[in-house]
C-alpha cells in the first residue's frame, strides 16, 4: 500500500492485486476507485484485473492443485499457518477496521468487533483442518471400504460489498484448510480488505500460488472465473437473482457451486413476549449496518395485541438510533454504501405509501455521504412490495398476525427463507413456530444468527449449502470411496 496524489491533487491509497501471491501494481483491467460512503470521496485505488491476471492466477491455481502443493502439507500444518492468520489478524486488527470504515461505511465499533471475528473464523478452521474425518464402512466382501475426503480442486469463491471481511474468510478459511487453491473475486465497491488478507494469508505461510485476489468486474472477471474448466467449486455470496444466474452459467461444467443470498427474514413478536427486551433489540436487527445485511429481519410480525404498543415504542426506539460519522465511537448506524442503494430505498418508502402503508419514522437523508434515517413502515400486510422484496436499506416493514398458525403462515409466505427471531417466553411455542418457520437459521429471544461454530445459509432462494461450522469443510472436499480387497 502507498499514499499519491490523484490529477485533482487529493491523496490516495494505492493498493496492488495479488495474482498467485505476487503483488501486481498495473494491471491489464486499468484501476478502480474505492470511495468513502461517508463523505462520497475517493480514498482508494487498487489495480483492476483483465483476463492476462486472471489467466495466470487459473494457470498457477491449477498447477498447485495438481501437485497437491498445498493439499499434500499435512491438515495439522494447515491448521498451522490457519493459526498464524488469525495471530496476524489480530495483530493488524484496528487497521483493517479502519479500512472497513473508509471503504464500507461500517461503524467503527462493528468494524472493531468484526475484525475479532474474522480472526475467530481462521482460528476455528485451524482447528478443524486435521478433524475432517472420513469413514471405514464395513461391507459383505473381505477387505476395507474407505471414504476419503479429497481436496474439491481450485476454488472461485465471489463475495459482496456489504460484509467484505466478514464473509471473505468464511470462504477462504475452510477452502484452505482442506488444502484446495483459491481465487477470490471482491465486489467493486469494496475490494481493499480482500487484498489486505490475501497479503496476510501469503505472509502467513499459505504457498503463493494458491492465493490470488482479482479486484475486476463481477460480469467480466467474476463470469469468467466462474465458467473456466479449472474452476471445481464455486462459492458465492450475493443477490438471488446474481446467484440464480450463476447456477445457469457453471451448469454445463457441472461445477460444484454454494450460494448464500438474499432474504426477507421475520422477527415475530408474540404479545407474552419480553416486549421491553424485545423493542430494545429488534432496530439493531434490521438497521445494523444500515440494514444492508442478508439477515436482516426486515419484516416484523406482532400479535395483533399489542401491535399499536410495539409499533409505537420501536418507533421512539428507532429515533433514538446514533445515525452518522462511522469513525465517532458513538455511531450506531453509518452511511449505505452507495447513492444507489439509497435511492434504493427511498423508492421502497415510495411504494410503501402508494401501497397504503404508513411511514411512522425515518427515511430522511442527511449529510455528505449516503445517509439515511431508519424507518418503520407500519399498517402493512404480507402482499406488500415492501413485505416481499429484499431492500437491503434500514427499512422494517411491521406487520400484524392473529395467532401461532397465522405468523407461520405469514413467515412463510416469502420466496426467501434464510434468517428469523421469535421473541416469546413460552418455550413450548419457540420450538413449534421455530421448527415450523421455514428457514436456514433461528434465534429465540436473542437477534444473532451466525455463529462460526453452527452452519448457516438458506432455504428456497436465499441460498443453497451452508457455510460455517464443520459442514462448510465439504463443500471443499469430494467424497472419494477407496475399497482394498483383502482377497
Ligand atoms: P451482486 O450479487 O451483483 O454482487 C455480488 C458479487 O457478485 C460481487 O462481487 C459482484 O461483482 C459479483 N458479480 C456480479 N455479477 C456477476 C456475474 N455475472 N458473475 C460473477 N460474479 C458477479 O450484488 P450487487 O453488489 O450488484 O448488489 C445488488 C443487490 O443485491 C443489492 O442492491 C442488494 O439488494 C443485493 N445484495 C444482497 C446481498 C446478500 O448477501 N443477500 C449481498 C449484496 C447485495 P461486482 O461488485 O464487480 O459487480
Amino acid at each position: 500500500m502507498s499514499e499519491t496524489a490523484m490529477t485533482d491533487g487529493s491523496e490516495v491509497l494505492r493498493h496492488p492485486l495479488l495474482v498467485a501471491g505476487e503483488a501486481v501494481h498495473r494491471a491489464t483491467g486499468g484501476e478502480l476507485r474505492v470511495s468513502d460512503p461517508s463523505i462520497d470521496l475517493v480514498t482508494d485505488v487498487v489495480a483492476q484485473a483483465g483476463p492476462e491476471e486472471l489467466e495466470a492466477a487459473l494457470v498457477a491455481a491449477d498447477r498447485a492443485a495438481a501437485t497437491g502443493e498445498w493439499s499434500s502439507v499435512s491438515a495439522t500444518d494447515r491448521g498451522r499457518v490457519l493459526r498464524r492468520v488469525a495471530d496476524e489478524l489480530r495483530r493488524r486488527a484496528e487497521e483493517f477496521a479502519l479500512a472497513e470504515v473508509r471503504t464500507a461505511g461500517h461503524t467503527i465499533a462493528d468494524a472493531r468487533w468484526e475484525a475479532g471475528a474474522m480472526a475467530d473464523v481462521f482460528d476455528y478452521y485451524a482447528g478443524a483442518a486435521n478433524k475432517h474425518l472420513g469413514a471405514v464402512v464395513p461391507t459383505p466382501d473381505p477387505g476395507l471400504g474407505l471414504v476419503l475426503r479429497v481436496p474439491v480442486g481450485v476454488c472461485g469463491l465471489i463475495v459482496p460489498w456489504n460484509f467484505p471481511r466478514r464473509i471473505a474468510p468464511w470462504k477462504l478459511a475452510p477452502a484452505l484448510a482442506c488444502g484446495t487453491p483459491v481465487v477470490l473475486k471482491p465486489a467493486s465497491l469494496t475490494p481493499i480488505t480482500a487484498v489486505m488478507l490475501g497479503e496476510v494469508l501469503v505472509e502467513a505461510g499459505v504457498p503463493a500460488s494458491c492465493v490470488s485476489v482479482l479486484p475486476g468486474p463481477g460480469s467480466s472477471i467474476g463470469e469468467s472465473l466462474v465458467t473456466d474448466p479449472r474452476v471445481a467449486k464455486v462459492s458465492f455470496t450475493g443477490d438471488s437473482s446474481t446467484g440464480s444466474h450463476l447456477m445457469a452459467q457453471v451448469a454445463p461444467n457441472v461445477t460444484r457451486i454454494s450460494l448464500e443470498l438474499g432474504g426477507k427474514s421475520a422477527a415475530i413478536v408474540f404479545a407474552d413476549a419480553d416486549l421491553e427486551a424485545a423493542v430494545e433489540a429488534i432496530p439493531y436487527s434490521v438497521f445494523a449496518n444500515a440494514g444492508q445485511d442478508c439477515c436482516a429481519r426486515s419484516r416484523l410480525l406482532v400479535e395483533r395485541s399489542v401491535y399499536d404498543d410495539v409499533v409505537a415504542a420501536l418507533a421512539a426506539r428507532t429515533e433514538r438510533l446514533v445515525v452518522g460519522d462511522p469513525t465517532d465511537e458513538a455511531t450506531e448506524i453509518g452511511p449505505m454504501i452507495s447513492e444507489a442503494q439509497r435511492a434504493t430505498s427511498l423508492e421502497y418508502l415510495d411504494i410503501a405509501r402508494s401501497e397504503g402503508a404508513e411511514v411512522v419514522c425515518g427515511g430522511e437523508t442527511s449529510g455528505l455521504g449516503w445517509y439515511l434515517s431508519p424507518a418503520v413502515v407500519a399498517g402493512a400486510d404480507n402482499s406488500m412490495r415492501v413485505a416481499r422484496e429484499e431492500i437491503f436499506g434500514p427499512v422494517v416493514t411491521v406487520i400484524p398476525f392473529d395467532d401461532e398458525a397465522d405468523a407461520v403462515r405469514i413467515a412463510n409466505d416469502s420466496e426467501y427463507g434464510l434468517s428469523g427471531t421469535l421473541w416469546t417466553r413460552d418455550l413450548g411455542r419457540a420450538i413449534r413456530v421455530g421448527t415450523a418457520v421455514r428457514t436456514g437459521v433461528m434465534s429465540v429471544n436473542t437477534n444473532r444468527s451466525v455463529r462460526t461454530e453452527l452452519p448457516f445459509g438458506g432455504f428456497k432462494r436465499s441460498g443453497l449449502g451452508r457455510e460455517l461450522g464443520l459442514a462448510a469443510l465439504d463443500h471443499y472436499t469430494e467424497s472419494k470411496t477407496l475399497f482394498l480387497s483383502a482377497d
